[in-house]
């Protein structure tokens, strides 16, 4: 297969990110899984050769600036510039307000919002050279309504959208485009965790049937929006907050 452009995506190793890999390879782009665990990346990148496309795993904390540092440069010796960035690394976190400690503040932000501004910093000189990138930053629709026990994770995701805005109006010019997909309710490890934990009341099923389509959503459904996101013919959008939630917010 040839390909197209050589895409990172964090997180890349589970649920949402590791479906915008598989898609992001499917449509041939040579893709680089960051993952804090190297030998979950690894494995989703075997899995996409395994398939004919073109993938490498890479051992990649997004709250490590070093190692998102050397993780570029490896992306560049192995697989080329890379021109599109997927930002899916992400932590959630359920705490009554007042028993939020800073420290647990701290990481939340660290992993979902310094994290999304320290891989674009890494990427962005490339994306200049090329003239020509993509980035889509995962977001979460719990940043359209709010969500109690999360004011972290709220924090932090309405802290993505408006970084995202922000970019984009800078990247612009260069020809990169910046837009945020919030997920909403997709069935993913981390949806599951939460469940588990007895934190979605009566469980996924439940809030599916509440869902105004009926069901839970699935990482394709976020795949495909990404998908759409990083080709060419998405030029003029930038910007945007593209929800993807079954209806869930409007
Ligand atoms: P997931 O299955 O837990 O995937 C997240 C991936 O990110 C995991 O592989 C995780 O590794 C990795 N990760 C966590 N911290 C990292 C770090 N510091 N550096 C590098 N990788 C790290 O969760 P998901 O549901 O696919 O979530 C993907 C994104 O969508 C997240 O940003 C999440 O906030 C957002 N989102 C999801 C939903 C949903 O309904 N599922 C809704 C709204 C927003 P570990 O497993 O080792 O932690």
């Amino acid at each position: 297969m040839t390909t197209e452009r050589t895409a990172i995506v964090t997180g890349g190793a589970s649920g949402i990110g590791l479906a915008i890999a598989e898609r992001l390879a499917h449509d041939g782009n040579a893709v680089a899984i960051f993952d804090r665990d190297g030998a979950a990346a690894a494995t989703a990148a075997a899995k996409i050769e395994a398939q004919g496309g073109t993938a490498i795993g890479v051992e990649v904390d997004v709250t490590d600036r070093a190692r998102i540092d050397a993780g570029v440069t490896t992306v560049r010796e192995r697989l080329g510039r890379p021109t599109i960035l997927v930002n899916s690394a992400g932590l959630d976190g359920f705490d009554p307000f007042l028993k939020i400690t800073a420290e647990k503040w701290n990481r939340i932000l660290a992993v979902n919002l310094t994290g999304t501004f320290d891989c674009c910093q890494a990427v962005v000189p490339d994306m200049i050279e090329e003239g020509w990138a993509r980035i889509v930053n995962i977001s979460s629709s719990s940043a359209h309504g709010g969500q109690p026990l999360m004011t972290h994770y709220v924090a932090s995701k309405a802290g993505v959208i408006g970084f995202t805005k922000a970019l984009a109006l800078e990247l612009g010019p260069k020809g990169i485009t910046v837009n945020t997909i919030p997920p909403g309710f997709i069935d993913t490890p981390m949806l599951r965790a939460s469940e588990s934990k007895g934190r979605l009341g009566e469980g996924v099923e439940h809030h599916a049937a509440l869902t105004p389509v009926r069901r839970v959503g699935r990482p394709e459904d976020i795949a495909a929006a990404c998908a759409f996101l990083v080709k060419d013919e998405a030029s003029y959008v930038t910007g945007q907050v593209i929800g993807v939630n079954g209806g869930r917010n409007t």
